[in-house]
C-alpha cells in the first residue's frame, strides 16, 4: 500500500497535505525505493485502516478529540500510535502525549504513546502566536541538512513539561529547540531563571516511531519537518531487514 497520511478530522489539514503533496513530487525522484507517497484524508475507521502512517495537524485538541470519539475513531487510534508512526503538530501533540497538566478525569482524552507531560497554551494568553528561530538536533538529516535556520510558527502552543525516561521504551530524542534569545519572556520568570533551563524550549521530540512538535511546520514554506517524517521515521518502517530470530 501507499502512505494515506494526515487526520482531517478538524484543524490545518489542507496545508499539511499541500506540503506533502509537494515533497512527494521531489523525493519520488530522489528515493528510488520509496513506495509511493500519498496523503490522503481520513476521517473513518475504514480509512484509517488503509494508512501506514498518520499525521494530526494543529487546531483544537479537546474539539479534535471529541470528533475522534463520535467518528469511532478514538479507540483505533489509539491503537494506531503503539503500532505505526504518527507525527503529532500543536494540537497533535497533546493528543499523542500520555499525561496532560491540569486536566482533571473526563476531561481531555488523549491517544497516548509518547512519555511525556504536556502542558495546553503553555505560553500564556499573553502570547498566543509567536514565531521563532530553532536550533535542530543534528542526528535528524531532513532538518540540519541546510544553513538556515527553521523558523517556528507557534500558535496557543502547548509545552512538554516533563520526560519520562523508561529503559524499555524506545529512547526520547529532542529534534529542536527555541533559539533561548528568542524565548518569550515567561509571566512568571524569576530572575534566577536562565533561558537555558526553561523546560519550554524543548519543542519537537521522537520516541521511536512517534514524533511531536508543539509549532506547525505546514505554515511555512520550509518542508524539512515533513521530509524528516516521511524519510526518517515512516521510510524505515518499509525497508527494514526482517528481525533476526
Ligand atoms: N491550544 C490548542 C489546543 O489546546 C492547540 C493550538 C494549535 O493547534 N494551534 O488544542
Amino acid at each position: 500500500s501507499g502512505m494515506p497520511i494526515i487526520l482531517a478530522l478538524q484543524g490545518a489539514f489542507a496545508e499539511h497535505q499541500t506540503t506533502l503533496n509537494n515533497l512527494a513530487n521531489k523525493s519520488c525522484t530522489k528515493v528510488k525505493s520509496m513506495p509511493k507517497l500519498l496523503s490522503k484524508l481520513v476521517r473513518t475507521p475504514a480509512e484509517l485502516a488503509e494508512c501506514d502512517a498518520l499525521i494530526i495537524p494543529g487546531g483544537e485538541s479537546t474539539t479534535m478529540a471529541l470528533l475522534a470519539r463520535i467518528s469511532g475513531l478514538l479507540e483505533p487510534l489509539r491503537e494506531f500510535v503503539q503500532r505505526k508512526p504518527v507525527w503529532g503538530t500543536c494540537a497533535g501533540a497533546i493528543l499523542l502525549a500520555e499525561s496532560i497538566e491540569g486536566s482533571k478525569k473526563g476531561g481531555q482524552e488523549l491517544l497516548g504513546g509518547m512519555a511525556v507531560k504536556i502542558g495546553r497554551n503553555g505560553f500564556g494568553s499573553q502570547i498566543d502566536s509567536f514565531e521563532a528561530p530553532l536550533l535542530c538536533s543534528p542526528e535528524a538529516v531532513a532538518l540540519t541538512k541546510r544553513p538556515e535556520e527553521f523558523v517556528g510558527v507557534f500558535i496557543r502552543a502547548p509545552v512538554v513539561l516533563g520526560i519520562t525516561e523508561d529503559p524499555s521504551r524506545p529512547k526520547i530524542q529532542v529534534l529542536a529547540k527555541i533559539s533561548p534569545e528568542a524565548l518569550p519572556k515567561s509571566e512568571d520568570a524569576t530572575d534566577s531563571t536562565t533561558p537555558e533551563d526553561d523546560p519550554r524550549l524543548i519543542v519537537a521530540l521522537r520516541q521511536g516511531h512517534l514524533v511531536l512538535t508543539t509549532f506547525h511546520p505546514e505554515l511555512t514554506k520550509d518542508d524539512r519537518f515533513h521530509e524528516y517524517f516521511v524519510l526518517e521515521v515512516v521510510m524505515p518502517t518499509f525497508s527494514a531487514p526482517p528481525t533476526p530470530s
